[in-house]
């Protein structure tokens, strides 16, 4: 996925080109921003010159532009930067999901900690597959356990906005990724992508349950770190 053409031009999208780099470091390579980037080889390009240098629009975060090229040629290639200093998104991130399918169901019942209103029930399911460009090891097979995966919110004001915002994250393929479970040390299998889900309803044995008072606003603060936010519902 993704000519070489195609990747200078997100680059160049979103780094505007500065005329006399400073001494600064490049927190990508680590070479002063006055001398040639260390992805100089590494990085594919025609028209980008070692000593490049470019400021990301938004941050202002400067970087050698074949630095950036590199990083982003890392990645998933799908049209998107992020800031390495400071996270800023640029564009839509998307991730690495495999595929599968999110449902939602009403419960008649309450959460711990959420006694005046009925529990959304999220099921979360993904099977076995291959693994794709995207992923640490093309064509290779994953595993998926633990699934379905059965997740909770209180069906208030604040949890309806997480559903909202839990469905977009779930079309921009951000709530799996496949790597390494840190729980069972499994690589090559379906994992939690850095939004955290409540698994447990009525217990809280594993630490991932209610009540826990903090818990959409931590969602939500993890969504809006993979560029999910309330913003992006109303457009
Ligand atoms: P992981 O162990 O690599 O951890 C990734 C993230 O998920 C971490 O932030 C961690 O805090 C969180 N996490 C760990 N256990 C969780 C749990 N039980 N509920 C919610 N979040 C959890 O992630 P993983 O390998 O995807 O999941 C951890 C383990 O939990 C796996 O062994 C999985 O099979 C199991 N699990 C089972 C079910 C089930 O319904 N049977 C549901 C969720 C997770
Ligand atoms: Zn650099
Ligand atoms: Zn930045």
């Amino acid at each position: 996925k993704g000519t070489i053409a195609e990747s200078e031009q997100v680059i160049k999208k979103y780094l505007e080109k500065v005329e006399k780099p400073t001494e600064e470091a490049c927190i990508i390579c680590m070479e002063t921003l006055n001398v040639a980037s260390g992805y100089a080889d590494a990085a594919e390009s025609k028209h980008m010159k070692p000593t490049a240098v470019g400021k990301l629009t938004k941050c202002g975060h400067t970087f050698h532009q074949l630095c950036m090229l590199a990083m982003y040629n890392n990645g998933n290639k799908d049209g998107s930067l992020q800031c390495p200093s400071c996270k800023t998104i640029y564009g839509e991130k998307t991730g690495t999901q495999p595929k599968g399918n999110m449902e939602i169901f009403l419960i008649p019942q309450s959460l711990p900690g959420h006694q005046d209103c009925g529990i959304i029930h999220i099921v979360y399911t993904i099977h076995p597959g291959t693994q794709g460009p995207e992923h640490p090891n093309p064509g290779k097979p994953y595993s998926a356990r633990g699934f379905p995966r059965h997740c909770y919110l209180p069906n208030n004001e604040r949890g309806k906005l997480v559903l909202e915002l839990l469905k977009l994250a779930w079309a921009r393929r951000l709530i799996f990724t496949i790597g390494i479970s840190s729980t069972t040390g499994e690589s090559d299998t379906v994992v939690w992508n850095e939004i955290h889900h409540k698994t447990e309803m009525s217990s809280n044995m594993s630490g991932h349950g209610y009540p826990d008072p903090n818990y959409l606003d931590n969602v939500i603060a993890e969504l809006a770190a993979q560029g999910v936010t309330e913003d992006c519902l109303n457009m």
